[in-house]
Order: C-alpha cells, then structure tokens, then sequence
C-alpha cells in the first residue's frame, strides 16, 4: 500500500489526510524529519508559507526536504505549500524549498476576493473541479519543463514538473478528491518505476 505524508507542521493536514485515505493509500503526518523515510510522497499543505517555512527551520526540515525532492520523490504543494515548492517568490529574493520551476506572487487575487470558489478545467480530469481559492498565490511563469494543468482568468493555478505537483487552491476541502487522486497516481508510478 502507498503512504503518503502530509507535512504536519501548520495549516490544512487533518484535510489532506482524509482525503488521501479517500484515495486508498495510508496518510501519514509528517512531525519529525525522520518519518520522511516512511513516505512514498508528501504534501506540503495550505497554511501562511511564511509561518511554514519558519517551523521547517526550526525543526531541521530544510536539507531533508531537499533530499527528499532530490531522490526524485513526489512531492504536491497547495496553496502556501505551492509557494515553498516555487524557485522564485514575486518580490523576495529567497525561495524556500526552490524546486518548482515556476514563479509566483502571493495573495495574488485580490483582497476584496480573499476567498472564492471557481469551478477550474484541470489537465487530466474529464470534469470541471471546484477549487476553493484563500489568499491564493497564483504561478506568473513557468519553465518550459512545467506542464500547465489548469488556469483561471488567465492565470495559471496548477501545474507540474516531473514528480513535482502545485496549486493555488485548496483540494482537499471539498468531497472531490480527483486532485488528489492525480497526486496519488503519481507517487504510485514512481513507486514502481523505482522497484524496477
Ligand atoms: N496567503 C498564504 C501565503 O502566502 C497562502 C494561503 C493558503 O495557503 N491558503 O502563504
């Protein structure tokens, strides 16, 4: 069985857990650096980005992150989990996690929008897929190895790269978990591409 583990240090984890367990594979919160080597793949959930990466310093969870990414492991940041994936950070000069070639600028759409729902065309999926969007940043440019998965108003809201998956909404808070489920597809492909 996939174990899938959610970086359990602040924000939605409880969610992604839930929804992962909906997906079939184990969810596994992520607390202590070592349990990464429990995971098949993990999810950075939403949460302040800023508050995130201050507890991944405090616990040493930087280089293991890396490593992690490094090894080739999938890794789906949502939301503020997005934006510790992304290279670049619209007006800082210090990514987090830098592994994600895609730019992005945070809080991006508005704040008389703080939160909406928009129903999103996502790569992949036959049907439309309600995101719930809070204080979401949004990708401004992606590298030409990142494959677009999904826009909204000309913005672009999902994407990949290789065993990387981001987006700006949250999706694990409705009952759809085809976003996920996608995320879930992609660990258990690298899982048996790396028994072979
Ligand atoms: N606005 C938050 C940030 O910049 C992200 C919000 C979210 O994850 N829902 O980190």
């Amino acid at each position: 069985m996939l174990t899938i583990g959610v970086l359990g240090l602040q924000g939605a984890v409880r969610e992604h857990i839930r929804s992962i367990e909906a997906c079939g594979a184990a969810g596994l919160v992520v607390k202590r650096p070592e349990q990464l080597n429990e995971v098949d793949g993990l999810i950075l959930p939403g949460g302040e980005s800023t508050t995130m990466r201050r507890l991944i310093d405090t616990y040493h969870f930087m280089d293991p992150l890396r490593e992690f990414a490094a090894q080739g492991k999938p890794l789906f940041g949502t939301c503020a989990g997005l934006i510790i994936l992304a290279k670049e950070i619209q007006g800082s000069d210090n990514a987090h996690l830098g592994v994600l070639n895609v730019k992005v600028e945070r809080n991006s759409f508005g704040r008389q929008v703080d939160s909406f729902e928009a129903d999103l065309t996502i790569e992949g999926l036959a049907e439309p897929f309600t995101g719930v969007f809070i204080r979401a940043p949004h990708i401004l440019e992606a590298g030409e190895d990142v494959e677009v998965l999904s826009e909204h108003g000309g913005r672009i809201v999902a994407a990949k790269q290789d065993n990387l998956l981001g987006c700006s909404f949250h999706p694990e808070l409705t009952d759809d978990h085809r976003v996920t489920e996608l995320f879930v597809q992609m660990v258990e492909k690298h899982k048996q591409e790396a028994v072979v």
